[in-house]
């Protein structure tokens, strides 16, 4: 995530810190690799005496998810959410539980999502609450509700709008299953723009997305003077993966393999190394812990995709989640895994990274 230069700076000094300084509990594998309960995928070993790189020992939350309600206006096509959580659909968190959750984690980001935040009652003072405690904070929502509740926010610094679009008015109202959305979510940004808030768009990649309508959504998108894309492909995780909507690994670096073109053009908040990634021109392994979801279920784990165990506190999950025995290789539902939850703190921490990494990402963080 691209972020105003205090905060990348501070984001800097809080990861040297925790680079330099890990919290021992937190990396601890709780499964051995001779854990006579493996997960692999049948047939596949581990390479014998590879070694992992040294930032997968050094295990630390960068961004923490936080999903207040699972309640939405919506039953978007390709949300988990409101079929993983449909029998607590009606539950939401308290202000104080969503409080505790940012301090327990203490996370430099947070991005509030859900269902829709927008329809969580004490948002303002949700945000208000994290601005005073330094966060970076992502209110992701598919716009609907902006204008009304517009008044309940101050525009701020350290705060974007984070609106869902995956296409132009057509493609998007068909994935959301709702005529009128886009154009009111494009209502929402137009009235946070003109308060003197920061919006930038998020858009997932499904198998049926053409590349270039996301292209043409954002050179649409110039005339509100939006301050940032981000881009992620959709994964068919448990609780949605009978659809056909999903993509392969293969299918990813197949759509992404133009992206550098939606850099040169565009201000893009997805990071050029994850897009690398995307594209199929490096590897990284998954860095789940980077990303911790909390709902009212608690802290799920191992991310914000499979659902093994939803823990009590934020100490457990990281010290007791087998983070070895996920990612590529190692549980075959991580198998076409690409997304941004898991692979952008990769991206973030540097690993496997090259000699012109940081400066890359130095130009991008500042530009
Ligand atoms: S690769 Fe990582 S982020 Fe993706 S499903 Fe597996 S554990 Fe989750």
């Amino acid at each position: 995530m691209r972020l105003p230069l205090s905060s990348t700076l501070r984001m800097g000094a809080y990861v040297a810190k925790n680079a330099l300084f890990p919290r021992p509990e937190w990396q601890r594998d709780p499964s051995p690799r001779n854990s006579p309960f493996p997960i692999l995928p049948e047939g596949r070993q581990r390479a014998a005496g590879s070694q992992p790189h040294p930032m997968l020992r050094k295990r630390f939350p960068l961004v923490l998810m936080l999903e207040p309600l699972h309640a939405c206006n919506l039953t978007c096509t390709g949300c988990g959410r409101i079929r993983e959580y449909e029998d607590t659909i009606t539950t939401k968190l308290e202000l104080e539980q969503c409080l505790a959750a940012i301090d327990e984690c203490r996370a430099p980001v947070v991005s509030i999502c859900g269902g829709e935040p927008l329809m969580y009652k004490p948002i303002g003072r949700l945000v208000e609450g994290a601005i005073r405690r330094k966060r970076h904070i992502y209110l992701c929502t598919n716009g609907m509700f902006i204008e009304a509740r517009l008044h309940e926010f101050r525009p701020h610094k350290q705060f974007f709008f984070n609106v869902h679009l995956d296409g132009l008015r057509e493609t998007h109202d068909l994935a959301v299953e709702r005529d009128g959305v886009f154009d009111e979510a494009i209502a929402g940004i137009r009235a946070a723009k003109a308060a003197g808030h920061m919006v930038c768009t998020n858009t997932t990649v499904y198998r049926e997305t053409d590349m270039r309508e996301v292209e043409a959504l954002f050179e649409y998108l110039r005339q509100f003077d939006v301050d940032g894309h981000m881009l992620s492909p959709a994964y068919g995780y448990s609780a949605v993966q009978s659809r056909e909507i999903f993509l392969t690994r293969e299918d990813i670096q197949e759509k992404f393999k133009d992206v550098d073109s939606l850099f040169r053009r565009f201000r893009m908040n997805t990071t050029p190394i994850y897009a690398e990634f995307l594209k199929g021109a490096r590897d990284m392994p998954c860095t789940a812990w980077g990303n911790p979801t909390y709902n009212t279920r608690g802290w799920k784990g191992p991310c914000y995709l499979i659902t093994d165990a939803h823990w009590d506190s934020f100490e457990e999950l990281m010290s007791e989640t087998p983070w070895d025995r996920y990612g590529r290789g190692n549980d075959d539902r991580c198998e076409h895994c690409m997304v941004h939850c898991g692979y952008e703190p990769s991206a973030a921490l540097g690993v496997n990274s090259r000699l012109a990494d940081s400066l890359r990402m130095l130009r991008w963080a500042l530009t």
